[in-house]
């Protein structure tokens, strides 16, 4: 647990596009939610860090990404970010990756539960209360790949045929290559983040989500590494004979395909709580779970390490919205919704919550909700925060 000030300073970063929108209205959202439940007993002293295109404007030149906004990341221990654009120059693939990287936030976290009103493609979104737990380091999303043809991909291939008895597979000469690494390690520390987050939050069960069937040592590994795990350092014990194992307090360990996944939470998300996931895998679940409960304006995530929580919208910078004050900044405040439960101040964490109901029942919402609700009112981005301040 974190020991907590209470005018804790938490670093923020605007955010390119959209996050010149949205930033602004989180944190006068968060502002009122923390004065009102704590009568200005407590306050945060938000502080200014630069990443994307402001970075470039303050710092100069390619600088994207600077020392200082990852130092004061570290250093603060909890933050908050708006999207970023990927740089045209200066040879990073993308900062949130370069962030990732830099911090070993190796957790991605997205909550994914329905509120009330909120417009979803599906008939039972009420059912749909899970986490998941996506590793964010590894896996076929590492990066590790070589374009078709290259001399690299070439050598691989050449490597593979002749020392590795790789003879069944034809590589034609337009082959790209990818690598997959999955490590006990890296499957272990996310596998065990997830459980403690179970046990804590007296959640039902925790599933380890994987295509194990076809690829038996990356994500089958996974799978078993995690089953292990939990028998080793919560004590659980094989339910019938296993794999699927229960912990002393009931919560229940189990695992799924990942493309059976994808149709069971359609068809029956109730029966899923707490999911972890590696990289890939993550990526389509998290989006298209946040789908199910409204879609990218609302949906809220969080990258974790052992010691450092960056918060974030899960969307990207909306170029095409972005300074009209038009965009849905409930993505970013339940990103703060869940930076403030992190720090344990659940109370204003409740008024956010509870005025966002309010707002979505009284139907005053943003355009993206708007084109999808029978009768509602247009608010725009800043006059939707101040609704919620006033519902508050
Ligand atoms: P990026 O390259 O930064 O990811 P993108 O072009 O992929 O940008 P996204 O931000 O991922 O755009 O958005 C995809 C779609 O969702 C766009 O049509 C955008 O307008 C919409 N969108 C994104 N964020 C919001 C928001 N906060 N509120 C409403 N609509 C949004
Ligand atoms: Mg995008």
């Amino acid at each position: 647990t974190l020991n907590v000030p209470d005018q804790p300073i938490i670093p923020f970063v605007e955010g390119d596009g959209t996050g010149a929108d949205i930033t602004p209205v989180m944190c006068k959202v968060v502002d009122a939610a923390v004065a009102k439940a704590y009568q200005g007993k407590r306050q945060i002293a938000w502080m200014e860090i630069y990443a994307g295109e402001k970075a470039v404007k303050v710092y100069g030149n390619d600088s994207w990404l600077p020392e200082e906004t990852l130092n004061a990341m570290r250093d603060y221990v909890v933050s908050i970010k708006g999207p970023l654009t990927t740089p045209t120059s200066g040879g990073i693939r993308s900062l949130n990756v370069a962030m990732r990287q830099t911090l070993d936030l190796y957790i991605c976290l997205r909550p994914v539960r329905y509120f009330q009103g909120v417009p979803s493609p599906v008939k039972t979104p009420e059912k749909v209360d899970m986490v998941i737990f996506r590793e964010n380091t590894e896996d076929i999303y590492a990066g590790i790949e070589w374009p078709a043809g290259s001399p690299e991909a070439q050598k691989v291939i050449k490597f593979l045929q002749e020392e590795m008895g790789v003879t069944k597979i034809r590589f034609p000469d337009t082959s790209a290559i990818g690598i997959k690494p999955v490590s006990i390690e890296g499957s272990e520390r996310l596998i065990r983040k997830a459980i403690q987050y179970a046990i804590d939050h007296k959640r039902s069960s925790v599933t380890l989500v994987h295509k194990g069937n076809i690829m038996k040592f990356t994500e089958g590994g996974f799978k078993k590494w995690g089953y292990e795990l939990a028998k080793r350092e919560f004590g659980a014990v094989d339910i019938d004979g296993g794999p699927w194992c229960k912990l002393p307090n009931g919560i229940v360990i189990k695992d799924v395909i990942a493309d059976a996944f994808l149709q069971q939470i359609l068809l029956k998300p109730a029966d899923y709580d707490v999911v972890a996931t590696l990289n890939l895998n993550g990526d389509y679940i998290s989006d298209a779970l946040a789908a199910e409960v409204g879609g990218i304006g609302i949906a809220p995530g969080a990258n974790l390490s052992d010691s450092v929580a960056i918060f974030e919208a899960t969307h990207g910078t909306g170029p095409d919205i972005a300074g009209k004050d038009l965009a849905n900044p409930l993505a970013s405040i339940l990103s703060a919704d869940m930076m403030l439960r992190h720090i344990g101040w659940d109370e204003a964490a409740d008024l956010i919550v509870a005025a966002m109901q309010t707002a979505i029942t009284n139907k005053t919402v943003t355009a993206d909700f708007v084109r999808l609700m029978d009768g509602a009112t247009k608010l725009s981005c800043s006059a939707f925060g101040d609704k919620m301040i006033e519902n508050m």
